[in-house]
C-alpha cells in the first residue's frame, strides 16, 4: 500500500549538514547563525525592529507584558476563537484574560466580532494568519488605531507572506511575532526551536530591548532535535519506537516537552533557519502548487470544502471542510487505514458568539501537503477521502 504522509518540515540535505556541523564543531547553543540570522531578519523587517527568542508564544508574552505596563488598568485580550492554544497560554500567563470573538470563512478573526467586544478592558487584539491564510490585517489595524486598542500581528504561520498590498505580515501593528516550530512556514525543529518579536511601533523599542536582549542562552536543543527527528521527520521509519529510544538513551520514557523555559533560539536552529529562508520563495511556489491541485480536484464535490483557496494563495497546510455532522476522528482512522496521514484542526476557545469557529473545529481535516507531492498523489488522497465519505455513509 502506498503511504500518504503528513509533511512537518520541508527539509533537504541542506538542513541535515548544518545539523551535523553544529553538533561536530559543539556549536549547538551559541555561534555565528545567531547573529547572522538576525542581521537577515532585521535587513527583511526593516524599518521595523526584531528580536529573536525560542518560542513564537513568549514574543506573544513580551508584547502584552509591555502593553499592560503602559495600560495597567486594562486586562482582556481579544483572540478569534479558532487558534493555536499556546496562544491562549500565553495571555494566561501574562495573568489577562482571554476574549473569543468569531471567525470568519477563511478561520481569521472577523473585523466586526473583534469591534463589537471591544470594553473599556481591552488591552490588545491578536490577529493570526490561519495556516498562512492572511487575515483582514489592514481593517484590523485601522479599526484598533482608531480605539486605541494595541495590535498583535500574529505571523507564526506566515513569514515570508505580504497582504495585496505588497506589506509583509508581521509588520502591521504595534507588534508582529513569529514562529519556526513544526508546521510552520519556515521549520527549524520542535518546542521552542525558534520564535521572534517584530517591533512595529517605536514607542515600544526601549522596553522589548531590556526584555530580549537578556534571554538566556538556549539548552537542551538535542532532545528536542532527537523528538522532531523520531515522531516527525522520520516517523516512517520509526513508527512507534520513540519510547524505546527514550529508555535507551535516558533511562527513562519522556519525551522533550518539558523544556517550556524562555531562551535565545540556539545556534543550531538559527544555521536551520538561514537555509530555510534562502529557499523560502522556492517552497512557496510549490506549496502553492499543491493548494492549486487539491482544489481542482475538489472543486466539483459536494461534500468537502476547501475555504481557504484562492489562485495563486500560499497556505501552509490544507485543511479541508467535510459535511456537517460528520465524525473526523472515524474519518482519521479511516483515512489511516488506507495509509493516508490526517489530523484535525484546533478545538474552538469558545465564548457565546463563536459559532463559526465551534463548526470548523467539528468539520475541518488536515490532509497532506508537502512541496514534493505530485499531482498523481494529491489527485489519490483527494479520491481516498471522498471514498472514505461515501463508506461512513455520505453520498454526494
Ligand atoms: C504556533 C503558533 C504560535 C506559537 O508559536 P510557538 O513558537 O509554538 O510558541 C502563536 N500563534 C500562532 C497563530 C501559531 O500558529
Amino acid at each position: 500500500m502506498k503511504h500518504y504522509r503528513l509533511s512537518f518540515a520541508e527539509w533537504s540535505k541542506t538542513e541535515y549538514l548544518v545539523i551535523l556541523r553544529c553538533i561536530l564543531s559543539g556549536k549547538i547553543n551559541q555561534g555565528k547563525h545567531l547573529s547572522a540570522l538576525s542581521r537577515q531578519l532585521i535587513e527583511y523587517y526593516s524599518p521595523s525592529q526584531i528580536y529573536l527568542s525560542n518560542y513564537g508564544h513568549h514574543a506573544i508574552e513580551v508584547a502584552l507584558k509591555i502593553f499592560h505596563g503602559v495600560r495597567p488598568e486594562r486586562n482582556q485580550v481579544i483572540i478569534p476563537a479558532y487558534i493555536c492554544p499556546s496562544v491562549v497560554q500565553a495571555i494566561h500567563a501574562c495573568g489577562l484574560i482571554a476574549v473569543s470573538v468569531d471567525v470568519e470563512d477563511d478561520f481569521n478573526l472577523d473585523p466586526m466580532a473583534m469591534h463589537a467586544a471591544f470594553s473599556p478592558w481591552t488591552l490588545a487584539v491578536i490577529a493570526p494568519h490561519m495556516y498562512g491564510c492572511p487575515a483582514k490585517i489592514e481593517q484590523i489595524e485601522q479599526i484598533c488605531k482608531d480605539a486605541e486598542i494595541f495590535l498583535i500581528d500574529d505571523a507564526a504561520q506566515v513569514m515570508g507572506v505580504s497582504t495585496n498590498n505588497g506589506r509583509l505580515l508581521g509588520t502591521f501593528g504595534d507588534v508582529g511575532i513569529l514562529s519556526f516550530a513544526q508546521s510552520k512556514t519556515i521549520v527549524t525543529g520542535i518546542r521552542g526551536s525558534g520564535g521572534a518579536l517584530i517591533i512595529n511601533n517605536i514607542r515600544h523599542s526601549d522596553a522589548a530591548k531590556l526584555m530580549m536582549e537578556t534571554l538566556p542562552p538556549s539548552s537542551n536543543r538535542i532532545n528536542a532535535l532527537i523528538d522532531f527527528f523520531w515522531n516527525y521527520l522520520w516517523s516512517a521509519f520509526t513508527g512507534n519506537s520513540y519510547y524505546y529510544l527514550c529508555r535507551l538513551l535516558w533511562g527513562v520514557g519522556r519525551r522533550s516537552d518539558e523544556n517550556n523555559q524562555h531562551s535565545m533560539i540556539s545556534n543550531l536552529e538559527a544555521g536551520i533557519a538561514l537555509v530555510q529562508l534562502a529557499k523560502l520563495a522556492e517552497i512557496k511556489i510549490e506549496k502553492i502548487r499543491v493548494a492549486e491541485l487539491y482544489y481542482g480536484n475538489l472543486k466539483n464535490s459536494k461534500m468537502i470544502e476547501f475555504p481557504q483557496y484562492q489562485e495563486g494563495r500560499y497556505l501552509a497546510r490544507i485543511m479541508l471542510k467535510l459535511p456537517e455532522m460528520v465524525d473526523l476522528k472515524t474519518v482519521k482512522e479511516k483515512l489511516k487505514i488506507k495509509g493516508v496521514g490526517s489530523r484535525l484542526g484546533y478545538k474552538s476557545f469558545h465564548s457565546e458568539n463563536t459559532k463559526n469557529s465551534e463548526n470548523l473545529s467539528l468539520r475541518l481535516i488536515g490532509v497532506p501537503c508537502g512541496s514534493n507531492m505530485t499531482s498523481e498523489e494529491i489527485e489519490a488522497v483527494c479520491k481516498i477521502l471522498q471514498i472514505t465519505l461515501n463508506e461512513i455513509g455520505l453520498h454526494s
